[in-house]
């Protein structure tokens, strides 16, 4: 899940229009009948108070487990799955919804991640602890309720509603929950490497962006869907040099020849890209206010000119700016008095599109050109992206915004985000799916901290209208519009 910015980016800002954009975006009638979404919001809710109480931390995941409940839950509806072991005890969850007829379309995916990451219990709320699924407060709390148990429940939802619902689809639906995403992707690795052939989707739903309050103006809601993520090389970097008695210092010795090649990656100095993405948002964003603001947030130069100084102040937003490197761990000897023959560092470096952890290296390599320091590419992925111009994306962004009622919200926007942080959409991306991270809820910043933090929770007010979202734009690219009822020829005069 993309990090959210440590604190907002601009000033309140006065009352706002209708986003003019996705007012001209017409409703399409569909042939399904409608959920009741209250009782169906309630029932998510309380699948996800289940969901959280199966223990999927991983490291270790154990992920069969969900696969099971999962499992159970589409068994009662009649809906097929079959599950895909890629190691001890861990498995993928693969559900199907066909198609009325042949299909139009490839299949859609709705994928979601079943492991979620470890919890430290002392510092949750002693009677919501982070297994306990406690519907509580108007909330289900517990580890993974955002990232994210919580958006793999809507999508099971999802698949069961249209089922119960007979919606006649255009084209399949499948569920993908995958293992092993915050470790190491394993389960999706496994899919798209085995299973492709039967999976095979032109489009995807994953988690990337939410619905942030307040994140750029007052009173406004942001969601970000996110349509690109940063790449990866994860680079160990090693230092070599004579052994010895630590009470005879030497500048050539390890530990200081990477202290030295730190200090110079210490004072990296990248160039700043604007991604498209970015301009996008602002352009939507820009919509949706008046005067000065909105001719500024119009004009992709006048946004770099105002924005650049807040943007690459914020290191959260600086990231989305540049390619990054970040020391994350350092290791050399084992006793005070031995000096090691080498010493290293883990470095973390995020790659915009268009740098390849090859460029990166290279990078690397020049600004620290001493013999003494190797480097070695431990893992390496490159930047991906999926177009606006997408019948899913549209869908998303029209859908995020749009009431019970039909009418367009004054009070939100929707609009693509490059994520820092990269998702199993990283994957799918490479064998040619549009894949957009995109998670119905809406929440502020307190409440996004929680993932991966303490007191993680979703509203069961988020839970229900999370689900209509995304209901309704599974609907809308999943299912054929119905024409218009003709309307008889007035009588003519005789
Ligand atoms: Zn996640």
């Amino acid at each position: 899940m993309f990090p959210a910015p440590a604190r907002r980016l601009a000033h309140p800002a006065t009352a706002l229009l209708a986003p003019a954009l996705l007012a001209l975006w017409p409703l399409p009638a569909h042939a399904a009948s409608t959920p009741d979404w209250a009782v169906a919001g309630d029932e998510a809710a309380e699948v996800l108070s289940r969901y959280l109480q199966i223990d999927t931390v991983n490291p270790g995941g154990n992920e069969d487990r969900a696969v099971a409940f999962l499992g159970d839950l589409l068994d009662k509806e009649g809906i097929p799955w079959t599950s895909f072991p890629f190691d001890t005890g861990r498995s993928s969850l693969v559900a199907r919804l066909t198609a009325h007829g042949t299909p139009t379309e490839p299949p859609l995916c709705l994928l979601s991640h079943t492991d979620v990451v470890p919890s430290e219990p002392q510092f949750w709320p002693a009677d919501k602890p982070p297994l306990g699924g406690v519907i509580a407060d108007g909330y289900v709390w517990g580890r993974g309720a955002l990232d994210m148990k919580g958006m793999g429940v809507l999508e099971l939802q999802t698949l069961i509603q249209l089922k119960r619902q007979g919606v006649a689809l255009k084209r399949d639906v499948i569920l993908l929950a995958v293992g092993d995403e915050e470790v190491d992707s394993g389960g999706v690795r496994q899919l798209v490497r085995d299973h492709w052939a039967e999976i095979g989707c032109s489009q995807s739903i994953n988690e990337g962006g939410l619905g942030l309050k307040d994140l750029l103006f007052d009173g406004q809601t942001l969601y970000g869907i996110s349509v690109a993520e940063k790449g990866i090389a994860w680079v160990k970097m090693t230092a070599s040099g004579p052994a010895g008695h630590g009470s005879r210092p030497d500048p050539v010795q390890a530990p200081h020849v990477l202290a030295r090649a730190v200090h110079v990656l210490e004072g990296y100095a990248p160039s700043i890209h604007w991604h498209w993405s970015l301009m996008e948002l602002f352009q939507n964003v820009g919509r949706t206010q008046k005067g000065l603001t909105r001719l500024v947030l119009s004009s992709p130069g006048l946004t770099k000119l105002a924005l650049k100084g807040r943007f690459t102040g914020d290191p959260a937003t600086r990231a989305v700016l540049i390619n990054t490197i970040n020391l994350t761990n350092l290791s050399g000897g084992s006793s005070p008095n031995v000096v090691p023959t080498e010493a290293s560092a883990t470095l973390d470096c995020r790659l915009l599109p268009g740098t390849s952890p090859a460029d990166m290296m290279s990078t690397l390599r020049t600004l620290v050109p001493d013999p003494a320091v190797r480097f070695e590419l431990l893992q390496g992925r490159d930047s991906n992206e999926s177009p606006t111009a997408d019948t899913l994306y549209q869908a998303l962004a029209k859908h995020a915004v749009t009431t019970e009622s039909g009418a367009i919200r004054s009070d939100a926007v929707a609009g693509p985000i490059l994520s820092v942080g990269f998702t199993d959409s990283l994957i799918l991306r490479p064998v040619g799916v549009h894949a957009y991270g995109f998670v119905p809820f809406e929440i502020d910043l307190d409440e996004a901290n929680t993932m991966h933090g303490h007191g993680e929770r979703v509203s069961v007010e988020n839970i229900r209208n999370g689900l209509r979202i995304l209901y309704s734009a599974v609907v809308e690219v999943s299912a054929p519009e119905v024409p218009a009822p003709e309307v008889p020829a007035a009588d003519g005069p005789g």
